[in-house]
């Protein structure tokens, strides 16, 4: 029996952190003044091994769950990660399994992924600009890597690649129509998201939202758009350039919360289970499954621990909200 949260909700999607590091250091994310050269990242022991991610996998599926992604930290620089593809990719029951990436690693490991069973990559790209790159990531890799990471995705067959830009007023927002013209003309499908109060460390303030009716009215006013009957959980609303250049995604968790239809879960690398990516706590499943608990005992766990879930962060956010007690996107996943 599938289980329903307190809201109705079922679980079909699941987010799998495979590392709590990252070779970016982006503003919004991990800013280097507090993930610097002695931050505490897990050590390789506590996390979970790909044997320990796929029966875990295994059993979200039978509770319900048919889509999975890969993220992090940055999971390229889990080591061999297309193992950990194979091996969930071979799941019965799995209809998606898509990774999202910061792009840097993928020129060497676009390949090995699709031939492990990747079915879709996701990669972040916040600007076009080299100078503004090296600010907002805060690394010395440079864009084009990125560029060629992107390119190489749809070489090895992950077409159209979607790019997910997180907005912030001020700094990059004077690119999104040469962030919507570079994808419509290579043919990836671009996301923008709104900058959101993840974590504790990142500075938010509403005062940097760009709201995504702003950002629709522009593309809008240039391209003219068509809206995209939603499928599934609805996190972006997709729109359709009138002139048949592809679609276009706006994520405006902040300003048109979508909690309702959310029906997601977070496996953070050290094994804790989080219902809300702004929850303040998980349930720690790295200790049963290493006590010893059988398949069908950890089965009913979680299905007990799902239909207790009653999260809704972005509906009730409120001017206290942000300096609630909250994990970093980092070490949950994003
Ligand atoms: N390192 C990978 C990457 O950057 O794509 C995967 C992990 S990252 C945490 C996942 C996604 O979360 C990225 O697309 C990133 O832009 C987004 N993200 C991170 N911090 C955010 C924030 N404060 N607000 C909105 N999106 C954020
Ligand atoms: Fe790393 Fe992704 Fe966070 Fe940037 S958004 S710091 S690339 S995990
Ligand atoms: Fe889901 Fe929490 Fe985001 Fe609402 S705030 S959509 S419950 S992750």
């Amino acid at each position: 029996m599938e289980p329903r949260d307190t809201l109705g909700r079922p679980l079909k999607a699941l987010r799998i952190s495979v590392t709590d590091r990252c070779n970016f250091r982006c503003t919004y994310c991990m800013p280097k003044d507090v993930f610097g050269p002695d931050y505490p990242f897990l050590a390789r022991e506590a996390l979970l091994s790909f044997e320990e991610i796929t029966r875990l996998a295994r059993i979200f599926i039978r509770l319900g769950v048919t889509k999975i992604r890969l993220t992090g930290g940055e999971p390229l620089m889990r080591r061999e990660l297309p193992v950990l593809v194979r091996m969930l990719s071979a799941l019965p029951g799995l209809e998606d399994l898509a990774l999202t990436s910061n792009g840097v690693l993928l020129p060497d490991l676009a390949r090995p992924l699709k031939d492990a069973g990747l079915n879709r990559i996701t990669v972040s790209l916040d600007t076009l600009r080299p100078d503004r790159f090296r600010a907002i990531s805060d690394t010395d890799l440079p864009l084009d890597r990125v560029l060629a990471g992107v390119a190489a995705a749809r070489a090895a067959g992950f077409g159209p690649v979607k790019l997910n830009c997180v907005l912030k007023r001020g700094v990059n927002d004077d690119e999104i129509l040469d962030l919507a013209t570079f994808a419509r003309e290579e043919g990836h499908t671009l996301r923008f998201i709104e900058f959101m109060d993840v974590g504790t460390t990142n500075g938010w303030r509403m005062e940097e939202v760009v709201p995504a009716s702003r950002v629709r009215a522009l593309i809008h006013a240039h391209w003219p758009l068509e809206p995209v009957e939603a499928e599934g959980d609805a996190v972006a609303r997709t729109w359709r350039y009138g002139d048949g250049k592809g679609e276009v995604g706006l994520i405006a968790s902040v300003t048109q919360p979508f909690c309702r239809g959310c029906d997601r879960a977070r496996l953070s690398a050290e094994g804790r289970l989080y219902t809300c990516l702004f929850a303040g706590d998980g349930l720690d499943l790295k200790g049963f499954l290493r006590n010893g608990h059988d398949d069908p005992s950890l089965t009913a766990l979680l299905g007990f621990h799902w239909k207790r879930r009653s999260d809704h962060y972005s509906e009730i956010r409120h001017a206290a909200t942000p300096g609630l007690p909250k994990v970093e996107m980092s070490r949950m996943g994003g």
